[in-house]
């Protein structure tokens, strides 16, 4: 059995101007495929050919034997949770959510500026994220492919820094882009 890239959920041009149709046809197009491709590669005949992605990263995640399967299948999972993060005319989130936030971080505007402040100062390449931690709403970010689910953890909301990401629409300009996303992108209804 081999893994197939998803669908993107809206057209490339949907997040336009916040994300352009370019990035998307690169970083869906080329990254995401890649790491769906390599992934294949990498399992074609071993034990984690027949496992589901999340199997795969939870038995390869701290294993150096598997660092390769384990980065590609992480930003596998990673992408395909990252697209559906996202939606046109998406942003603060409502109802139960926003109570949520509000209840575990105090307000909407600590969280926006915690999980923010992750994105910009995460080093090098990686993801922001919201997770579910002992039934309580946290931020966290992690390195390259490393991702919540390595860590027993539940991802809700996830930005990826990597600078693949952003770097056509906002070159070094990271902060504007995790902005935008908070601001205008961001789906909390999956
Ligand atoms: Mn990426």
């Amino acid at each position: 059995m081999s893994f197939e890239l998803e669908n993107l959920p809206y057209a490339k041009n949907a997040l336009e101007p916040y994300i352009s149709e370019k990035t998307l046809e690169f970083h869906y197009g080329k990254h995401h495929r890649t790491y769906v491709e390599n992934l294949n590669k990498l399992i074609a005949g071993t034990k984690f050919e027949n496992m589901s992605l999340e199997e795969i990263i939870k038995e390869t995640a701290g294993k150096a034997e598997y660092t390769g399967i384990f980065n590609n299948a992480a930003q596998a999972w990673n992408h395909a949770f990252f697209w559906k993060c996202m939606k046109q005319g998406g942003g603060k989130p409502k109802g139960e959510m926003l109570a949520r936030i509000e209840k575990d971080f105090g307000s909407y505007k600590k969280f926006h500026d915690e999980f923010k402040n992750a994105a910009v100062t995460q080093f090098g390449s990686g993801w922001a994220w919201l997770v579910e931690k002992d039934g309580k709403l946290a931020v966290m970010k992690t390195s390259n492919a490393d991702t919540p689910l390595a860590h027993g953890l539940k991802a809700l909301l996830t930005v990826d820094v990597w600078e693949h990401a952003y770097y056509l629409d906002y070159q070094n300009r990271r902060a504007d882009f995790v902005e935008a996303f908070l601001t205008h992108l961001a789906n909390y209804q999956k």
